[in-house]
């Protein structure tokens, strides 16, 4: 094979980025399950918050469901849909409160088109296919000696390096007007905000780290296709 994967150097580059995201998936799981034990005193459960939040922002035709599974919360744009898993839809702890907030953030965003987050759904598709074109672009140019073919495969992936920055500030938002909204409307009281916005940090991180993690492939590939770093043979 023209292509040593395994004696690839450039690996060292995503080492950083593998340690930090394997920290973050540790860190959001410790402190999920660690303020899912942790009540709020007033005592909505994450349904009810969800809804408390959509109505205070005046969004009516969003539902909110219940879905199977850990950690599965979402917001559905396409059905106007929330969908919150069974620990956080029916529990009144900080951990619920926070994350059915964020997910109400998003509907927020949704309904309020909050440009970031309509830029990052139009690049999507693109993304998607960027992303599973790119190395085989890239390994393409590299075996058939076309610099050119190999730059179109790091532009390509280049797209879903886009995607994981656009989602940084669209996740980022989402958590600010989740703690605002909560703390507004009483849904959880002063003291309650510190622990409550840690389990949203520690989300936030995962994101981070992904976006690393596209960041240094990137970088890899850029060396790989000897667009830098290498000197052109002749
Ligand atoms: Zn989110």
């Amino acid at each position: 094979m023209f292509f040593p994967y395994y004696f690839d150097p450039t690996y060292i580059l995503l080492i950083p980025a593998i340690l930090l995201a394997l920290y973050a998936q540790t860190k959001v799981q410790t402190t999920y399950s660690r303020y899912l034990r942790v009540p709020s005193r007033r005592g909505m459960t994450g349904a009810e918050a969800a809804r408390e939040v959509l109505y205070r922002n005046q969004i009516y035709d969003v539902k909110v469901e219940q879905i199977h599974g850990r950690l599965t919360d979402h917001y559905d744009p396409r059905t106007k849909t929330l969908r919150l898993s069974p620990e956080v839809y029916g529990s009144s702890s900080l951990a619920a409160l926070g994350i059915a907030a964020h997910e109400a953030g998003h509907a927020i965003q949704h309904a309020y088109e909050y440009f970031p987050l309509q830029l990052r759904n139009t690049i999507v598709p693109i993304a998607n296919i960027g992303s599973n074109l790119a190395i085989p672009l890239l390994l393409l140019g590299i075996l058939l000696g076309l610099p050119n073919l190999a730059l179109i495969g790091v532009l390509a992936f280049s797209l879903a390096v886009l995607f994981q920055l656009i989602t940084l500030p669209v996740e980022f938002n989402a958590s600010n007007r989740a703690i605002e909204a909560l703390e507004t409307s009483g849904i959880i009281y002063p003291d309650e905000v510190r622990p409550t916005r840690k389990v949203l940090s520690a989300a936030a991180l995962t994101y981070v780290a992904a976006t690393i993690m596209a960041v240094m492939q990137m970088m890899r590939l850029l060396i790989l296709s000897g667009l830098v770093g290498r000197r052109r043979r002749h």
